[in-house]
């Protein structure tokens, strides 16, 4: 058995972790509504009061600056946790269903909410915060308990959340585990009642395989090749600011963010210059001395992201320096689409541009690719967006922007196809770990034998209108 290096108590295996969460659950502990606003405030409280540990922490990791951890990691979640509290006992109550006229005299149907149990939650680590305790808030919402597996790569945040989570929430709800694969092959051995998987689609296929040992429900969120529409008719202004802001906030390593730039020819040039004196405005003319501009993860990703941009013609950037794991905000010109850069997600500061002639090709180049996350369609024409949202497909779509829709409270985030699964935030969250179980209750007083053999056509005629 794999030691548990980090969680609640260092001696308790993990096959004991999720029992002792089971039996919580199954206490009926984590059901009320009071228990559920109580814990999605404490998480709020810990948010703020340990905001300076939470950023220290993501800048130690991967530099991440102030204002990108602070509106991503620590706002997202903490306006998700407030929504979820100000709202769970809306969500909880039963639904009413309408019945037939005559079906609804002695009976009356609802639907009621049931906790699905214990959770497993597996973080990725480009948002560590956002992403273990964004799903927490949601298997909170529905009164479930939940064993969290922040990523490895990140291991400064994974050992935060692994103090704070006991420190400010009932610890007999939820636990941490600290590690990498073994830990996570252990960890997905158990038997759960969800899986919530935020990473890569290799790995998601590995966690749906453990998932379907035991028939258990799974939410992915995984990424793509995101693309930025840029149409001559976009004010390109906003556009150029908005498409860098999307590729370059934590350093590209956004499952949302803009993967490439496909650019209408007629202001290709223009629109590559304007992209190009706009990382001038962010960050400066030496990028690395910029505070602003977060680093790669690890070495292994700086050389594999800096090899995607050989023999491709540079803009700006392409500059690497190994041991400060930094990569320059980079643009590519005329990017062929059979480049490896356009192969698979990129999640660096590399932005591949290609140009466009019409609407046709740009909407069949999509439609070739795997389904993305996100995409993002700049144009000042209304027929233009619909016709693109129309004939494509994505986890969301942005127009004139980028990046924003993941704060949209009440939005569902999450993927389609290759890009995820299932969606969460707000009470898409709350559904993703409930269990909307119908409940029909007929009195018994009344007991018309329309339904029972010997049948005829006329009781089958009667039976539709009677239930
Ligand atoms: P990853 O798939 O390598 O790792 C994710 C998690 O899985 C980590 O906790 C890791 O420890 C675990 N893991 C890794 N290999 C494993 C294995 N063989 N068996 C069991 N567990 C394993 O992903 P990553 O590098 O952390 O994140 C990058 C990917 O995540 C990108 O594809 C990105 O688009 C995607 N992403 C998606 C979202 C979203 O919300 N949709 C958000 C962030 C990142």
């Amino acid at each position: 058995m794999v030691p548990v290096p980090s969680q609640v108590d260092s001696t308790e295996s993990i096959p004991s972790t999720v029992k002792r969460l089971r039996e919580y659950f199954e206490s009926g502990a984590t059901q009320s509504s009071t228990w559920r606003e109580e814990q999605l405030s404490a998480l709020v409280t810990m948010l703020e009061v340990e905001e300076k540990a939470i950023l220290d922490a993501l800048a130690k990791d991967i530099r991440k600056c102030t204002f990108e951890g602070h509106l991503s990691e620590i706002f997202s979640v903490k306006n998700e946790a407030i929504e979820a509290r100000d709202e769970v006992s809306a969500w909880m109550k039963p639904e009413k269903i309408p019945m037939s006229l005559i079906g609804g005299i002695a009976a009356s149907t609802r639907v009621v909410h049931d906790p699905l149990g214990v959770g497993l939650i597996i973080g990725a680590w480009n948002y560590p915060i956002m992403l273990t305790l964004g799903p927490l808030v949601a298997a909170i919402s529905a009164g479930n308990t939940a064993l969290l597996k922040p990523s490895e790569l990140v291991p400064t945040c994974a050992a935060l959340i692994s103090r704070l989570v006991p420190q400010y929430l009932d610890k007999n709800a939820f636990a941490v585990v600290e590690g990498g694969i073994p830990e996570t092959t252990e960890i997905l051995a158990q038997r759960f009642d969800h899986i919530f998987f935020t990473g890569s689609p290799p790995v998601a296929k590995i966690v749906m395989a453990a998932a379907a040992k035991n028939l258990t429900p799974v939410v992915l969120e995984l990424g793509g090749k995101s693309p930025a529409i840029v149409c001559a008719d976009a004010n390109l202004g906003t556009a150029a600011r908005r498409v860098a802001w999307g590729k370059f906030f934590n350093a590209g390593q956004t499952c949302i963010g803009v993967d490439y730039a496909i650019i209408e020819d007629s202001i290709y040039d223009e629109f590559l210059d304007r992209l190009a004196s706009t990382v001038q405005d962010f960050y400066g003319p030496l990028p690395q001395q910029s505070p602003d501009f977060a680093r790669i993860v690890n070495e292994a990703n700086l050389d594999r992201i800096h090899q995607l941009t050989d023999g491709q013609e540079i803009v700006i950037g392409g500059q690497t320096d190994r041991d400060d794991l930094y990569l320059a905000p980079t643009i590519l010109r005329d990017v062929s689409p059979d480049s490896p850069v356009m192969q698979d997600e990129i999640f660096g500061p590399v932005l591949p541009t290609m140009r466009f002639s019409d609407l046709d090709e740009v909407i069949s180049f999509i439609n070739a690719g795997e389904k993305p996350l996100a995409q993002y369609i700049f144009s000042g024409s209304r027929q233009k967006q619909d016709r693109i949202i129309a004939e494509t497909s994505s986890g969301a779509v942005g127009i004139n922007d980028t990046l924003s829709q993941i704060l949209i409270p009440g939005a569902p985030f999450g993927g389609v196809g290759q890009s995820g699964m299932g969606a969460y935030h707000g009470y898409d969250g709350y559904l993703a770990y409930t269990h909307r179980r119908t409940v029909l209750t007929r009195s018994a007083a009344v007991d018309p034998p329309v339904r029972y053999p010997p049948y005829s056509d006329l009781k089958a005629k009667l039976t539709g209108w009677l239930l």
